[in-house]
Protein backbone atom coordinates (compact mmCIF):
# COMPACT_ATOMS: atom_id res chain seq x y z
CA UNK A 1 0.00 0.00 0.00
CA UNK A 2 1.18 3.59 -0.85
CA UNK A 3 2.88 5.48 1.98
CA UNK A 4 1.47 8.56 3.94
CA UNK A 5 4.77 10.40 4.47
CA UNK A 6 5.53 13.86 6.59
CA UNK A 7 6.30 17.14 4.85
CA UNK A 8 9.21 18.68 6.24
CA UNK A 9 11.21 21.53 5.33
CA UNK A 10 9.30 21.27 1.88
CA UNK A 11 10.55 17.58 1.62
CA UNK A 12 8.65 13.99 2.16
CA UNK A 13 10.59 12.91 5.50
CA UNK A 14 9.25 10.12 7.59
CA UNK A 15 10.86 6.75 8.33
CA UNK A 16 7.64 4.98 9.20
CA UNK A 17 8.90 3.10 12.20
CA UNK A 18 5.17 3.39 13.37
CA UNK A 19 2.36 3.35 10.79
CA UNK A 20 -1.89 3.54 10.79
CA UNK A 21 -4.15 2.49 8.12
CA UNK A 22 -6.01 4.90 6.08
CA UNK A 23 -9.61 3.26 4.55
CA UNK A 24 -12.08 4.35 1.59
CA UNK A 25 -15.09 4.46 3.88
CA UNK A 26 -17.21 4.06 1.29
CA UNK A 27 -15.95 0.68 0.12
CA UNK A 28 -14.09 -0.37 3.92
CA UNK A 29 -11.05 -0.93 1.63
CA UNK A 30 -7.59 0.10 3.68
CA UNK A 31 -6.12 2.39 0.51
CA UNK A 32 -3.29 3.91 2.57
CA UNK A 33 -0.33 3.43 5.31
CA UNK A 34 0.06 6.53 6.75
CA UNK A 35 3.89 7.43 8.85
CA UNK A 36 2.89 8.19 12.45
CA UNK A 37 5.99 10.89 13.33
CA UNK A 38 8.13 9.79 16.48
CA UNK A 39 9.33 12.25 18.70
CA UNK A 40 12.99 12.83 16.91
CA UNK A 41 10.41 13.55 13.64
CA UNK A 42 8.19 15.81 14.77
CA UNK A 43 11.12 17.92 16.88
CA UNK A 44 12.47 17.92 13.18
CA UNK A 45 9.57 19.56 11.97
CA UNK A 46 9.74 21.90 14.42
CA UNK A 47 13.24 22.94 13.76
CA UNK A 48 12.70 23.36 10.41
CA UNK A 49 9.63 25.69 11.34
CA UNK A 50 11.91 27.56 13.63
CA UNK A 51 14.71 27.86 11.17
CA UNK A 52 12.25 29.38 8.33
CA UNK A 53 11.00 31.55 10.99
CA UNK A 54 13.21 34.65 10.69
CA UNK A 55 13.26 35.02 7.42
CA UNK A 56 9.36 34.78 6.89
CA UNK A 57 8.66 37.18 9.63
CA UNK A 58 11.23 39.49 7.97
CA UNK A 59 8.99 38.99 4.84
CA UNK A 60 7.25 42.22 3.46
CA UNK A 61 3.60 42.47 4.13
CA UNK A 62 3.30 43.02 0.88
CA UNK A 63 5.22 39.39 -0.47
CA UNK A 64 2.82 37.42 2.32
CA UNK A 65 0.33 38.78 0.91
CA UNK A 66 0.72 37.77 -2.60
CA UNK A 67 0.69 33.99 -1.32
CA UNK A 68 -2.59 34.13 0.07
CA UNK A 69 -4.15 35.76 -3.43
CA UNK A 70 -2.17 32.89 -5.41
CA UNK A 71 -2.98 30.39 -2.90
CA UNK A 72 -6.49 31.29 -3.43
CA UNK A 73 -6.60 30.53 -6.83
CA UNK A 74 -4.95 27.43 -6.79
CA UNK A 75 -7.10 26.35 -4.52
CA UNK A 76 -10.33 27.21 -6.68
CA UNK A 77 -8.54 25.83 -9.60
CA UNK A 78 -7.11 22.62 -8.18
CA UNK A 79 -10.85 22.22 -6.49
CA UNK A 80 -11.92 18.94 -8.08
CA UNK A 81 -8.67 17.46 -7.08
CA UNK A 82 -8.87 18.32 -3.55
CA UNK A 83 -12.51 17.56 -2.79
CA UNK A 84 -11.67 13.74 -4.51
CA UNK A 85 -9.30 13.30 -2.10
CA UNK A 86 -11.54 14.77 0.99
CA UNK A 87 -14.17 11.98 -0.13
CA UNK A 88 -12.15 9.02 -0.82
CA UNK A 89 -10.49 9.29 2.75
CA UNK A 90 -13.51 10.86 4.68
CA UNK A 91 -16.18 9.73 2.74
CA UNK A 92 -18.35 12.75 2.49
CA UNK A 93 -20.45 13.48 -1.04
CA UNK A 94 -18.57 15.23 -3.34
CA UNK A 95 -20.54 18.31 -3.34
CA UNK A 96 -20.18 18.68 0.53
CA UNK A 97 -16.47 18.43 0.04
CA UNK A 98 -16.44 21.10 -2.37
CA UNK A 99 -18.37 23.09 0.20
CA UNK A 100 -15.81 22.74 2.61
CA UNK A 101 -13.32 23.83 0.69
CA UNK A 102 -15.05 27.43 -0.42
CA UNK A 103 -15.47 27.51 3.36
CA UNK A 104 -11.57 27.49 3.95
CA UNK A 105 -11.03 29.69 0.81
CA UNK A 106 -12.83 32.35 3.06
CA UNK A 107 -9.83 32.24 5.25
CA UNK A 108 -7.27 32.62 2.72
CA UNK A 109 -9.21 35.68 1.54
CA UNK A 110 -9.48 36.79 5.27
CA UNK A 111 -5.44 36.49 5.21
CA UNK A 112 -4.58 37.89 2.02
CA UNK A 113 -6.16 41.46 3.63
CA UNK A 114 -2.93 41.27 6.44
CA UNK A 115 -2.09 44.29 5.63
CA UNK A 116 -4.70 45.89 6.81
CA UNK A 117 -4.97 43.08 9.89
CA UNK A 118 -1.55 43.83 10.92
CA UNK A 119 -2.11 47.36 11.04
CA UNK A 120 -0.95 48.94 14.54
CA UNK A 121 -2.09 52.18 16.75
CA UNK A 122 -0.27 55.16 17.04
CA UNK A 123 -0.69 57.97 19.46
CA UNK A 124 1.30 60.84 19.24
CA UNK A 125 2.40 63.99 22.02
CA UNK A 126 1.05 61.11 25.17
CA UNK A 127 3.70 63.58 27.26
CA UNK A 128 5.80 66.20 25.50
CA UNK A 129 7.30 65.27 22.57
CA UNK A 130 6.50 61.85 23.37
CA UNK A 131 4.54 59.13 21.29
CA UNK A 132 3.11 55.64 21.96
CA UNK A 133 2.71 52.70 18.97
CA UNK A 134 1.80 49.27 19.38
CA UNK A 135 2.92 46.56 17.32
CA UNK A 136 1.64 43.21 16.00
CA UNK A 137 4.81 40.73 15.57
CA UNK A 138 4.24 37.11 15.18
CA UNK A 139 4.70 34.65 18.50
CA UNK A 140 6.85 32.09 16.55
CA UNK A 141 6.14 28.57 15.88
CA UNK A 142 2.92 27.75 15.78
CA UNK A 143 1.61 24.07 16.53
CA UNK A 144 -1.63 22.77 14.76
CA UNK A 145 -3.95 19.83 15.52
CA UNK A 146 -6.60 19.14 13.82
CA UNK A 147 -9.59 16.68 13.39
CA UNK A 148 -11.02 14.01 10.83
CA UNK A 149 -14.29 15.94 9.52
CA UNK A 150 -12.84 18.80 8.17
CA UNK A 151 -9.87 17.99 6.77
CA UNK A 152 -9.24 20.97 4.76
CA UNK A 153 -11.19 23.50 6.36
CA UNK A 154 -10.04 23.41 9.54
CA UNK A 155 -6.49 23.40 8.50
CA UNK A 156 -7.32 26.66 6.55
CA UNK A 157 -8.88 27.95 10.04
CA UNK A 158 -5.57 27.98 11.46
CA UNK A 159 -2.45 27.96 8.95
CA UNK A 160 -3.86 31.09 6.78
CA UNK A 161 -3.92 33.32 9.97
CA UNK A 162 -1.12 31.85 11.19
CA UNK A 163 1.31 32.33 8.39
CA UNK A 164 0.32 35.61 7.21
CA UNK A 165 0.81 37.08 11.13
CA UNK A 166 4.32 35.66 10.23
CA UNK A 167 4.76 32.49 11.93
CA UNK A 168 5.57 29.34 11.01
CA UNK A 169 3.57 26.22 11.59
CA UNK A 170 3.61 22.31 12.34
CA UNK A 171 0.43 20.74 11.20
CA UNK A 172 -0.67 17.69 12.99
CA UNK A 173 -3.49 16.07 10.81
CA UNK A 174 -6.03 13.62 11.61
CA UNK A 175 -4.17 10.35 10.91
CA UNK A 176 -8.13 9.46 9.53
CA UNK A 177 -7.64 11.47 6.29
CA UNK A 178 -4.05 12.58 6.41
CA UNK A 179 -3.34 13.53 2.51
CA UNK A 180 -5.35 16.31 2.06
CA UNK A 181 -2.98 18.04 4.32
CA UNK A 182 -0.10 17.35 1.99
CA UNK A 183 -1.71 19.01 -0.97
CA UNK A 184 -2.64 22.21 0.86
CA UNK A 185 1.19 22.06 2.04
CA UNK A 186 2.11 21.62 -1.60
CA UNK A 187 -0.41 24.09 -2.92
CA UNK A 188 1.02 27.03 -0.16
CA UNK A 189 4.74 26.34 -1.73
CA UNK A 190 3.60 26.41 -5.42
CA UNK A 191 2.17 29.72 -4.10
CA UNK A 192 5.68 30.86 -3.64
CA UNK A 193 5.79 29.72 0.23
CA UNK A 194 8.95 29.20 1.57
CA UNK A 195 10.11 25.80 2.52
CA UNK A 196 9.76 25.22 6.38
CA UNK A 197 7.27 27.69 7.08
CA UNK A 198 3.95 25.07 6.53
CA UNK A 199 5.41 21.70 8.02
CA UNK A 200 2.91 18.60 7.92
CA UNK A 201 3.61 15.60 10.66
CA UNK A 202 1.55 12.60 10.40
CA UNK A 203 0.39 10.76 13.34
CA UNK A 204 -0.99 10.39 16.72
CA UNK A 205 -0.53 11.54 20.54
CA UNK A 206 3.57 10.80 20.14
CA UNK A 207 3.30 14.02 17.95
CA UNK A 208 0.80 15.91 19.43
CA UNK A 209 2.66 15.09 22.82
CA UNK A 210 5.76 16.18 21.13
CA UNK A 211 4.50 19.46 19.60
CA UNK A 212 3.01 20.24 23.29
CA UNK A 213 6.26 19.84 25.04
CA UNK A 214 8.37 21.76 22.95
CA UNK A 215 9.89 25.18 24.11
CA UNK A 216 9.98 26.18 20.15
CA UNK A 217 6.98 25.68 20.14
CA UNK A 218 4.72 29.23 21.13
CA UNK A 219 1.21 28.34 20.52
CA UNK A 220 -0.91 25.91 19.88
CA UNK A 221 -4.48 25.52 17.92
CA UNK A 222 -6.40 22.47 18.41
CA UNK A 223 -9.69 21.30 17.15
CA UNK A 224 -11.27 18.05 18.01
CA UNK A 225 -13.23 16.06 20.42
CA UNK A 226 -13.81 17.96 24.59
CA UNK A 227 -11.57 15.19 26.08
CA UNK A 228 -9.01 15.45 23.86
CA UNK A 229 -9.25 18.90 23.83
CA UNK A 230 -9.24 19.63 27.93
CA UNK A 231 -6.17 17.52 27.67
CA UNK A 232 -4.13 19.67 25.13
CA UNK A 233 -5.26 22.89 26.75
CA UNK A 234 -3.68 21.50 30.00
CA UNK A 235 -0.42 20.49 28.75
CA UNK A 236 0.08 23.37 26.42
CA UNK A 237 -0.95 26.14 28.98
CA UNK A 238 1.17 24.23 31.84
CA UNK A 239 4.11 24.32 29.18
CA UNK A 240 3.27 27.86 29.08
CA UNK A 241 2.32 28.17 25.55
CA UNK A 242 -0.53 30.41 24.24
CA UNK A 243 -3.54 27.94 23.75
CA UNK A 244 -7.06 27.94 22.09
CA UNK A 245 -8.49 24.19 22.07
CA UNK A 246 -12.22 23.88 20.58
CA UNK A 247 -13.98 20.50 21.67
CA UNK A 248 -17.12 18.93 20.97
CA UNK A 249 -20.75 19.73 20.42
CA UNK A 250 -24.55 19.42 20.61
CA UNK A 251 -26.34 21.79 19.05
CA UNK A 252 -30.14 22.28 19.32
CA UNK A 253 -32.37 24.16 17.32
CA UNK A 254 -35.59 25.49 18.88
CA UNK A 255 -38.48 25.79 16.69
CA UNK A 256 -41.22 27.69 17.73
CA UNK A 257 -44.46 26.90 17.33
CA UNK A 258 -45.18 30.07 14.93
CA UNK A 259 -42.13 29.06 12.67
CA UNK A 260 -42.66 27.62 9.02
CA UNK A 261 -42.68 24.26 10.04
CA UNK A 262 -41.86 23.17 6.73
CA UNK A 263 -38.96 25.27 6.16
CA UNK A 264 -37.58 24.03 9.83
CA UNK A 265 -38.15 20.10 9.31
CA UNK A 266 -36.15 21.09 5.89
CA UNK A 267 -33.63 22.77 7.71
CA UNK A 268 -33.48 20.25 10.37
CA UNK A 269 -32.79 17.19 8.13
CA UNK A 270 -30.16 19.22 6.38
CA UNK A 271 -28.52 19.99 9.23
CA UNK A 272 -28.65 16.76 11.11
CA UNK A 273 -27.88 14.15 8.34
CA UNK A 274 -25.38 16.81 6.06
CA UNK A 275 -22.11 14.90 6.22
CA UNK A 276 -23.33 12.51 8.31
CA UNK A 277 -23.44 14.16 11.31
CA UNK A 278 -19.98 14.69 11.35
CA UNK A 279 -19.33 18.13 11.58
CA UNK A 280 -19.65 19.76 14.65
CA UNK A 281 -22.00 22.70 13.91
CA UNK A 282 -24.64 19.85 13.14
CA UNK A 283 -28.14 20.14 14.64
CA UNK A 284 -28.27 16.85 16.77
CA UNK A 285 -31.02 18.31 19.14
CA UNK A 286 -34.21 19.54 18.02
CA UNK A 287 -36.20 21.37 20.74
CA UNK A 288 -39.69 21.48 19.77
CA UNK A 289 -41.95 23.95 22.16
CA UNK A 290 -45.40 22.29 22.69
CA UNK A 291 -46.67 18.74 21.65
CA UNK A 292 -48.61 20.37 18.41
CA UNK A 293 -45.08 21.35 17.06
CA UNK A 294 -43.44 18.57 17.81
CA UNK A 295 -45.99 16.24 16.38
CA UNK A 296 -45.91 18.34 13.29
CA UNK A 297 -42.10 17.97 13.17
CA UNK A 298 -42.08 14.92 13.85
CA UNK A 299 -44.23 13.65 10.91
CA UNK A 300 -42.39 16.15 8.89
CA UNK A 301 -38.93 14.92 9.28
CA UNK A 302 -39.88 11.38 9.44
CA UNK A 303 -41.40 12.05 5.61
CA UNK A 304 -38.11 14.17 4.53
CA UNK A 305 -35.50 11.18 5.55
CA UNK A 306 -37.81 8.83 3.75
CA UNK A 307 -36.32 10.05 0.28
CA UNK A 308 -32.42 10.65 1.42
CA UNK A 309 -30.10 8.86 -0.69
CA UNK A 310 -27.01 7.64 1.03
CA UNK A 311 -24.14 5.88 -0.73
CA UNK A 312 -20.81 6.26 -2.01
CA UNK A 313 -19.81 9.94 -2.04
CA UNK A 314 -18.45 10.15 -5.61
CA UNK A 315 -21.96 9.16 -6.78
CA UNK A 316 -24.05 12.45 -7.98
CA UNK A 317 -26.96 10.46 -6.46
CA UNK A 318 -25.56 10.39 -3.11
CA UNK A 319 -27.09 12.87 -0.51
CA UNK A 320 -24.85 11.47 2.40
CA UNK A 321 -22.07 9.28 2.79
CA UNK A 322 -20.58 6.69 4.99
CA UNK A 323 -19.34 7.79 8.52
CA UNK A 324 -15.17 7.65 8.97
CA UNK A 325 -15.18 4.37 10.65
CA UNK A 326 -16.20 1.30 11.26
CA UNK A 327 -15.90 1.27 15.23
CA UNK A 328 -17.51 4.77 14.44
CA UNK A 329 -19.86 3.68 12.77
CA UNK A 330 -21.00 0.75 15.40
CA UNK A 331 -20.77 3.28 18.28
CA UNK A 332 -23.34 5.33 16.33
CA UNK A 333 -25.34 2.28 15.75
CA UNK A 334 -25.46 1.71 19.82
CA UNK A 335 -26.79 4.71 20.77
CA UNK A 336 -30.08 4.35 18.27
CA UNK A 337 -30.27 0.50 19.36
CA UNK A 338 -30.25 1.67 23.18
CA UNK A 339 -32.39 5.05 23.18
CA UNK A 340 -35.73 2.91 23.34
CA UNK A 341 -34.56 0.94 26.76
CA UNK A 342 -33.23 4.67 27.97
CA UNK A 343 -37.26 5.67 27.54
CA UNK A 344 -37.73 7.52 23.94
CA UNK A 345 -39.19 6.57 21.28
CA UNK A 346 -37.70 6.03 17.78
CA UNK A 347 -38.92 7.14 14.96
CA UNK A 348 -37.22 6.62 12.23
CA UNK A 349 -34.13 3.35 12.87
CA UNK A 350 -30.96 4.07 10.39
CA UNK A 351 -29.48 0.70 11.92
CA UNK A 352 -32.06 -1.32 10.18
CA UNK A 353 -30.76 -0.11 7.05
CA UNK A 354 -29.01 -2.59 4.18
CA UNK A 355 -26.40 -1.13 2.32
CA UNK A 356 -23.97 -3.72 -0.26
CA UNK A 357 -20.33 -4.26 0.11
CA UNK A 358 -18.33 -3.44 3.15
CA UNK A 359 -18.23 0.51 3.67
CA UNK A 360 -18.85 2.46 6.85
CA UNK A 361 -22.88 3.44 6.24
CA UNK A 362 -25.91 3.43 8.16
CA UNK A 363 -29.04 4.83 7.79
CA UNK A 364 -30.19 7.95 9.51
CA UNK A 365 -32.40 8.12 12.82
CA UNK A 366 -35.04 10.38 14.46
CA UNK A 367 -35.80 9.74 18.33
CA UNK A 368 -38.32 11.51 19.53
CA UNK A 369 -39.10 11.91 23.65
CA UNK A 370 -35.38 12.22 23.83
CA UNK A 371 -34.54 13.96 27.51
CA UNK A 372 -31.22 15.11 29.56
CA UNK A 373 -29.82 11.67 31.51
CA UNK A 374 -30.50 9.82 28.79
CA UNK A 375 -27.23 8.70 26.79
CA UNK A 376 -28.52 9.50 23.89
CA UNK A 377 -29.21 13.17 24.25
CA UNK A 378 -26.23 13.41 26.78
CA UNK A 379 -23.04 12.44 24.54
CA UNK A 380 -22.24 13.46 21.40
CA UNK A 381 -23.10 10.97 18.99
CA UNK A 382 -21.73 12.50 15.70
CA UNK A 383 -23.65 10.77 13.54
CA UNK A 384 -26.92 10.38 11.79
CA UNK A 385 -29.34 10.93 14.52
CA UNK A 386 -31.56 13.50 15.44
CA UNK A 387 -32.97 13.68 19.05
CA UNK A 388 -35.85 15.62 19.28
CA UNK A 389 -37.04 17.06 22.80
CA UNK A 390 -40.45 18.20 23.82
CA UNK A 391 -40.56 21.40 25.85
CA UNK A 392 -43.50 23.15 26.94
CA UNK A 393 -42.34 27.31 26.49
CA UNK A 394 -39.54 29.19 25.12
CA UNK A 395 -38.71 29.63 29.02
CA UNK A 396 -37.98 25.92 29.39
CA UNK A 397 -35.85 25.43 25.62
CA UNK A 398 -33.43 28.29 26.69
CA UNK A 399 -32.74 26.64 30.03
CA UNK A 400 -32.28 23.14 28.28
CA UNK A 401 -29.63 24.76 26.37
CA UNK A 402 -28.34 26.57 28.75
CA UNK A 403 -27.66 23.44 30.96
CA UNK A 404 -25.85 21.66 28.83
CA UNK A 405 -21.94 21.57 28.77
CA UNK A 406 -21.48 22.04 24.91
CA UNK A 407 -22.86 25.31 23.76
CA UNK A 408 -21.27 25.47 20.01
CA UNK A 409 -23.70 26.79 18.14
CA UNK A 410 -27.65 27.01 18.44
CA UNK A 411 -30.47 28.26 16.27
CA UNK A 412 -33.72 29.34 16.73
CA UNK A 413 -36.61 28.95 14.12
CA UNK A 414 -39.55 31.66 14.78
CA UNK A 415 -41.15 34.34 12.11
CA UNK A 416 -41.42 36.53 15.70
CA UNK A 417 -38.63 38.99 15.65
CA UNK A 418 -38.88 39.61 19.38
CA UNK A 419 -38.63 36.18 20.19
CA UNK A 420 -35.50 36.17 17.87
CA UNK A 421 -34.05 38.74 19.49
CA UNK A 422 -35.27 37.48 23.29
CA UNK A 423 -33.12 34.39 22.41
CA UNK A 424 -29.59 36.12 21.60
CA UNK A 425 -29.71 37.83 24.37
CA UNK A 426 -30.65 35.17 26.53
CA UNK A 427 -28.59 32.13 24.63
CA UNK A 428 -25.40 31.12 26.61
CA UNK A 429 -23.82 29.93 23.00
CA UNK A 430 -21.11 31.16 20.92
CA UNK A 431 -23.14 30.82 17.62
CA UNK A 432 -26.56 31.30 17.35
CA UNK A 433 -28.32 31.08 14.17
CA UNK A 434 -31.92 33.10 13.40
CA UNK A 435 -33.84 30.79 11.42
CA UNK A 436 -30.72 29.37 10.09
CA UNK A 437 -29.84 25.72 11.53
CA UNK A 438 -25.46 25.96 11.01
CA UNK A 439 -24.45 29.36 11.65
CA UNK A 440 -20.92 29.04 11.04
CA UNK A 441 -19.36 32.62 10.83
CA UNK A 442 -17.61 34.07 7.49
CA UNK A 443 -14.46 34.49 7.78
CA UNK A 444 -14.61 38.27 8.85
CA UNK A 445 -15.67 37.33 12.12
CA UNK A 446 -14.10 34.25 14.04
CA UNK A 447 -15.76 30.93 15.08
CA UNK A 448 -16.20 29.28 18.55
CA UNK A 449 -18.29 28.09 20.93
CA UNK A 450 -18.98 28.50 25.09
CA UNK A 451 -18.22 26.17 28.03
CA UNK A 452 -16.93 22.45 26.72
CA UNK A 453 -16.99 23.63 23.56
CA UNK A 454 -13.87 25.98 23.48
CA UNK A 455 -10.94 25.95 26.26
CA UNK A 456 -8.64 29.27 25.95
CA UNK A 457 -10.16 32.96 25.52
CA UNK A 458 -9.63 33.36 21.44
CA UNK A 459 -12.00 32.43 19.07
CA UNK A 460 -10.44 30.72 15.69
CA UNK A 461 -9.88 32.49 12.55
CA UNK A 462 -11.08 36.32 11.79
CA UNK A 463 -10.00 38.80 13.93
CA UNK A 464 -9.57 37.07 16.97
CA UNK A 465 -7.01 34.94 14.98
CA UNK A 466 -4.83 37.89 14.78
CA UNK A 467 -4.88 38.55 18.31
CA UNK A 468 -3.70 34.96 19.33
CA UNK A 469 -1.25 34.61 16.51
CA UNK A 470 1.02 38.13 17.17
CA UNK A 471 2.34 39.55 20.15
CA UNK A 472 1.23 42.67 20.69
CA UNK A 473 4.29 45.40 21.64
CA UNK A 474 3.97 49.04 22.76
CA UNK A 475 6.69 51.34 22.19
CA UNK A 476 7.30 54.67 23.74
CA UNK A 477 9.63 57.17 22.06
CA UNK A 478 11.33 60.56 22.48
CA UNK A 479 13.68 61.78 20.40
CA UNK A 480 15.63 64.92 21.44
CA UNK A 481 14.88 68.18 20.35
CA UNK A 482 15.89 71.35 21.46
CA UNK A 483 14.31 71.78 24.73
CA UNK A 484 16.58 71.59 27.55
CA UNK A 485 17.11 68.40 29.45
CA UNK A 486 17.48 67.78 33.03
CA UNK A 487 18.00 64.79 35.28
CA UNK A 488 14.53 63.81 37.11
CA UNK A 489 14.69 61.02 39.39
CA UNK A 490 10.87 60.67 40.35
CA UNK A 491 8.60 57.98 38.81
CA UNK A 492 8.47 58.94 34.84
CA UNK A 493 4.23 60.60 34.66
CA UNK A 494 3.09 62.08 31.35
CA UNK A 495 1.33 64.70 32.92
P1 LIG B 1 -10.23 13.78 18.13
O1 LIG B 1 -10.28 14.60 19.37
O2 LIG B 1 -10.28 12.31 18.25
O3 LIG B 1 -8.88 14.10 17.31
C1 LIG B 1 -8.50 15.42 17.00
C2 LIG B 1 -7.00 15.46 16.81
O4 LIG B 1 -6.35 15.08 18.03
C3 LIG B 1 -6.49 14.49 15.75
O5 LIG B 1 -5.42 15.09 15.05
C4 LIG B 1 -6.00 13.30 16.57
O6 LIG B 1 -4.96 12.59 15.94
C5 LIG B 1 -5.51 13.97 17.83
N1 LIG B 1 -5.62 13.10 19.00
C6 LIG B 1 -6.51 12.08 19.21
N2 LIG B 1 -6.31 11.53 20.41
C7 LIG B 1 -5.29 12.21 20.99
C8 LIG B 1 -4.65 12.11 22.25
N3 LIG B 1 -5.01 11.20 23.16
N4 LIG B 1 -3.64 12.96 22.52
C9 LIG B 1 -3.27 13.89 21.62
N5 LIG B 1 -3.85 14.03 20.41
C10 LIG B 1 -4.86 13.21 20.10
O7 LIG B 1 -11.40 14.33 17.18
P2 LIG B 1 -11.89 13.72 15.79
O8 LIG B 1 -12.62 12.46 16.06
O9 LIG B 1 -10.79 13.73 14.81
O10 LIG B 1 -12.92 14.86 15.34
C11 LIG B 1 -14.25 14.90 15.75
C12 LIG B 1 -14.41 15.80 16.96
O11 LIG B 1 -13.96 17.11 16.66
C13 LIG B 1 -15.88 15.96 17.36
O12 LIG B 1 -15.93 15.93 18.77
C14 LIG B 1 -16.24 17.35 16.84
O13 LIG B 1 -17.29 17.99 17.51
C15 LIG B 1 -14.96 18.06 17.04
N6 LIG B 1 -14.87 19.23 16.20
C16 LIG B 1 -15.04 20.44 16.79
C17 LIG B 1 -15.01 21.58 16.03
C18 LIG B 1 -15.18 22.92 16.65
O14 LIG B 1 -14.99 23.88 15.96
N7 LIG B 1 -15.50 23.03 17.91
C19 LIG B 1 -14.79 21.49 14.64
C20 LIG B 1 -14.61 20.24 14.07
C21 LIG B 1 -14.66 19.11 14.86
Amino acid sequence: MPLIRHHINGQPAGAAERTGTVFNPATGVAQHEVAFATTDETQQAIAAASAALPAWRATSLIKRADVFFRLRHLLVERQDDLAAIITSEHGKVLSDAKGEISRGIENVEFAAGLVHLLKGEHSEQVSRGVDVHSVKQPVGVVGCITPFNFPVMVPLWMTASAIACGNTVVLKPSEKDPSAALFLAALYEEAGLPAGVLNVVQGDKVAVDAILDSPDVRAVSFVGSTPIATSIYARAAANGKRVQALGGAKNHMVVMPDADLDAAADAAVSAAYGSAGERCMAVSVLVAVGDETADALVAKVAERVAGLTIGDGTDAASEMGPLITREHRDKVASYVTGAAAEGATVVVDGTADEFDGDGFFIGVSLIDRVAPGMKVYDDEIFGPVLSVVRVESYTEAVELINASPFANGTAVFTRDGGTARQFEFDIEVGMVGVNVPIPVPIGAFSFGGWRNSLFGDSHIYGPESIHFYTRSKVVTTRWPDHTPSQIDLGFPSNH
